[in-house]
């Protein structure tokens, strides 16, 4: 593009001297014939104390060689050169420089001259190296953190993770937070979509994931959203909200493998207790039956010489046999109230999956020890039956400790029990 010609020449003298640029023009040896009001400000060096001085007066000696080497090795294949330089002040303090030198060449082809334009973006490259900082110390928090942590965008897509998350995809296989939020989604229904819409956050809540042959994991789960400036040029004057999730997965498997140890053992313990209650019971009624008999036959004798007395020789023996009979019916009396209540139990809701589950895990030793193989199909879905948790479980401990007992008194050769749990809706007559 050529210059119109009815631009005066003292514009452009104009237009150098009042720019915001640092800028010098030198000869061909880097030795400054000009320096603008603007280079006087950044470097300190008035006009008069720069010109006829070489460029590398501003050099700190800090930029390595091989930079000066590029930046006039593209200067002598006359093309414009751009970096940054560490840059030494009139007072020795130090900037950082974003210069271009540009050559200036003549009509025969010769560069006659250079032009330098730059200006102090120390400020701008703090504040870039402590972003990077932060960014740096902020992932080597997330990654040190013993909880798994993704960031995921508005499309379901993982922006940021941790080592914990990654160590996660390959135990799980697959995107870890796809599995786990599509469960909290499916637990919470649309209280999770209000949290959501309402930047409401997530907390603690429990996913039990179940991996085919191998122990299932569980997880803390926690869910916040938050929103973030779009950082675009199309953003700068009509600001774009971009919107983000972040899970947090804490794997508690450990813990729950021991509460449901500590739950097995104290279910366990009270079902040992119950069975030791009825087992007293059974003994004490069978004693009381047994005592009935010998007393009822005394009852009718006591009866039977009422009806005969006609001495008063009698009246010692039957009042001897009254008090035997009296003295037998407290005995008995006593006995019955030896015999322990049933415990109530509180009736509520139970998954049977679950509870014979529970005593199938509870009788592995005794299995083991018959040498029993059972072949375990419950139900995917039961309707939940109203009864006493610990009842039913002895119910069903009972039907397991008669199979294996059965089995091992016909001594079958096949020892397989097929234990299934199965819902049949039984018609009502009426
Ligand atoms: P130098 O002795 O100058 O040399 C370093 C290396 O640069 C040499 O090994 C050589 O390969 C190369 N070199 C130096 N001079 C020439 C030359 N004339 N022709 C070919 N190769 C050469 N430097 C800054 O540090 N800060 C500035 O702000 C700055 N502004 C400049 C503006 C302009 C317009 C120009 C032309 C140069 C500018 N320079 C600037 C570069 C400066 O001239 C020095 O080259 C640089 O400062 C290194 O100086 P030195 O004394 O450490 O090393």
């Amino acid at each position: 593009m050529s210059i119109p010609p009815d631009l005066p020449h003292q514009v452009f003298r104009q237009a150098v001297e009042q720019a915001a640029l640092a800028i010098s023009i030198t000869d061909a040896k880097a030795n400054i014939l000009y320096a603008n009001p603007a280079f006087e400000r950044v470097t300190g060096y008035s006009q008069a104390e720069i010109v006829g001085h070489n460029e590398s007066l501003l050099s700190y000696k800090a930029t390595p060689g091989l930079v000066y080497a590029t930046l006039w090795a593209q200067l002598k294949r006359q093309r414009a050169w751009n970096g940054l330089l560490v840059n030494r002040r009139r007072d020795g303090s130090r900037y950082l420089a974003d210069l271009t030198i540009t050559p200036v060449v003549d009509e025969e082809g010769h560069t006659s001259h250079y032009l330098g334009m730059h200006r102090d973006v120390t400020a701008v490259h703090r504040l870039e190296r402590q972003i990077q900082n932060q960014k740096a110390m902020i992932e080597s928090v997330v990654d040190a953190a013993q909880v798994a942590i993704c960031l995921l965008d508005e499309r379901d897509r993982v922006v940021l993770d941790n080592q914990e998350y990654k160590k996660l995809i390959g135990d799980l296989g697959r995107e870890p937070a796809a599995i786990l939020l599509a469960h909290l989604r499916e637990r919470m229904g649309a209280e999770f979509d209000a949290a959501r819409d309402r930047g409401r956050a997530i907390h603690h809540r429990e996913v039990k994931l179940e991996r085919p042959g191998r122990s299932s994991l569980w997880f803390a789960c926690a869910v916040s959203w938050f929103e973030e400036q779009d950082v675009s040029a199309d953003a700068f004057y009509e600001p774009v909200r971009r919107h983000y999730l972040l899970l947090t997965a804490q794997d508690i498997s450990e813990l729950k493998r021991q509460q449901e140890a500590i739950r097995l053992n104290s279910l366990a313990a009270l079902l040992a207790e119950q069975e030791h209650i009825q087992s007293l019971r059974e003994t004490l009624a069978g004693a009381v039956y047994q005592l009935e008999g010998p007393l009822n036959t005394l009852a009718a004798a006591v009866r039977l010489l009422e009806r005969r007395r006609e001495g008063n020789s009698e009246e010692t023996i039957d009042a001897a046999m009254e008090e035997a009979l009296r003295n037998s019916r407290a005995a008995l009396d006593t006995l019955r109230a030896c015999i322990p209540d049933q415990a109530a139990e509180a009736i509520q809701p139970l998954n049977l999956n679950e509870v014979l589950r529970d005593v199938l895990k509870m009788s592995i030793p005794a299995l083991l020890a018959a040498g029993v193989v059972v072949e375990w199909n419950p139900a995917p879905e039961l309707p939940s039956v109203n009864g006493g948790a610990t009842q039913i479980a002895a119910l069903f401990r009972q039907l397991l400790a008669n199979a294996i007992e059965a089995m091992n008194e016909r001594r079958a050769s096949e020892r397989e029990r097929v234990v299934r749990l199965f819902t049949q809706s039984i018609p009502i007559e009426v």
